[in-house]
């Protein structure tokens, strides 16, 4: 077989200095050794069941469907991972993997504070070091997170220049692992980076996907007609498609966050306006200004402000494959409210986007078709910030 070159299509790639690339080879290497390591393998699975709460269920979204009157709507339980969302696939993956590897520190960057207490939590199970870049706007505003990281045993590097967000974040941890490149593994917090980042977290996302396939044979018979995901940057999204992509009667839909508006700084939906460039090591969709660097984005749900998209996705979309549908901030708040009462459950407002354009297509679905909502994420971190701004 044809060695995997980091490209989808024109897409990806590794567009890093030189003593970065070496670092990453070595990376490649030792995932690649690791995938058909048995040892590894049991280990990961291991974790998985008796940790993490793998597999998750899928539930029969009966009351949603009788509401919408079309097609019948189930969905991928990612919320009831541990720390409450699917980010720990990966973080449980890349620490592990940084362990066996023969690394002490992990190294990470977040913004919501999502990925921060995932990486954190998986450096404590598994008794490794953590470092979480965080810029220090996004600590004043993520309050409940930075305790979180803090209680389990991680350390928060405040970053001060620039906009001191997100983008600031992640220059700051890559510099940190540069300086210690021995001792650390960065580890990154969607399907993005440098080869080999996208396909290692999609790998471990992966997951999501093979238990769902599963479970919704099982439980109907048949495979589903519509698989709708959220997407910031794609990984939760890439863990339920990639077990699909050959099966085409499945429809993949990506749901990207129009936030307040079609305008530049008002939304962060990648694929639908951005165009192709490359930032922080690969080439996607990127949302930018006029003198090409990448823009301001916005989306009530902060786990998808960002300005750029896995390499993959870029790709699915060129082909066709997947399709990538808009959902704004108004909504996913409905959408949010609705399910809730519904459903018994609180999703997180970025899956809330995707539970929106079920809501939407539904009703114009016959009854005997299937639409699988991957659920990434539970919404009591966005509890704060809803009573406040909308009430209860
Ligand atoms: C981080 C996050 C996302 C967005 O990340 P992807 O890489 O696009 O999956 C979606 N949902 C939840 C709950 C998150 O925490």
């Amino acid at each position: 077989m044809k060695k995997f070159n980091g490209f989808f299509g024109e897409f990806g790639g590794a567009f890093i200095p030189e003593n970065l690339k070496n670092e990453m080879n070595k990376l490649e290497k030792a995932y690649n050794e690791l995938k058909i390591n048995p040892v590894f393998q049991e280990q990961l699975k291991y974790i998985r069941k008796t940790y993490q709460g793998r597999p998750t269920p899928i539930t029969f979204a009966k009351n949603l469907s009788k509401k919408t009157g079309g097609a019948q709507i189930y969905l991928k339980r990612e919320d009831l991972n541990h720390t409450g969302a699917h980010k720990l696939n990966h973080a449980i993956g890349e620490a592990l993997l940084a362990k066996y590897m023969g690394k002490k520190k992990l190294i990470a960057e977040t913004g919501a504070g999502q990925h921060g207490v995932a990486m954190a939590t998986a450096a404590a199970y598994l008794g490794l070091e953590c470092e979480i870049h965080m810029g220090q706007t996004d600590i004043e505003k993520q309050q409940p997170n930075v305790l979180r990281i803090k209680l389990l045993g991680a350390k928060i590097i405040p970053v001060t220049h620039g906009q001191q967000s997100l983008k600031e974040a992640v220059d700051s941890a890559f510099e940190a692992y540069l300086n210690d490149l021995d001792n650390s593994l960065y580890c990154i917090g969607s399907v993005l980076g440098p080869h080999p980042f996208p396909l290692m977290v999609r790998d471990y996302q992966s997951i999501i996907g093979l238990e769902a396939k599963e479970q919704i044979i099982e439980m109907t018979g048949h495979l589903p007609d519509k698989i709708i995901a959220c997407v910031g940057g794609g990984s939760n999204a890439m863990g339920i498609f990639s077990a699909f992509i050959n099966d085409k009667s499945v429809e993949l839909i990506g749901v990207e966050p129009l936030g307040k508006g079609k305008k530049l700084g008002e939304h962060a939906a990648s694929i639908n306006f951005g165009t192709t460039g490359i930032m922080q090591g690969f080439k996607s969709f990127v949302i930018q200004d006029e003198n090409k660097n990448p823009a301001p984005v916005y989306s009530i749900a902060s786990g998808l402000d960002y300005p750029s998209v896995g390499p993959e996705h870029a790709y699915l979309h060129q082909t066709g494959r997947a399709k990538y549908e808009l959902i704004n901030d108004k909504e996913a708040l409905d959408a949010f409210y609705t399910f809730s009462k519904t459903e018994g459950i609180i999703p997180a407002l970025e899956s809330a986007h995707a539970v929106a354009h079920a809501m939407k297509i539904a009703p114009t679905l016959p009854k005997e078709k299937i639409i699988l909502i991957n659920l990434s994420g539970r919404g009591d971190k966005d509890l704060d910030f809803i009573a406040k701004e909308f009430g209860v």
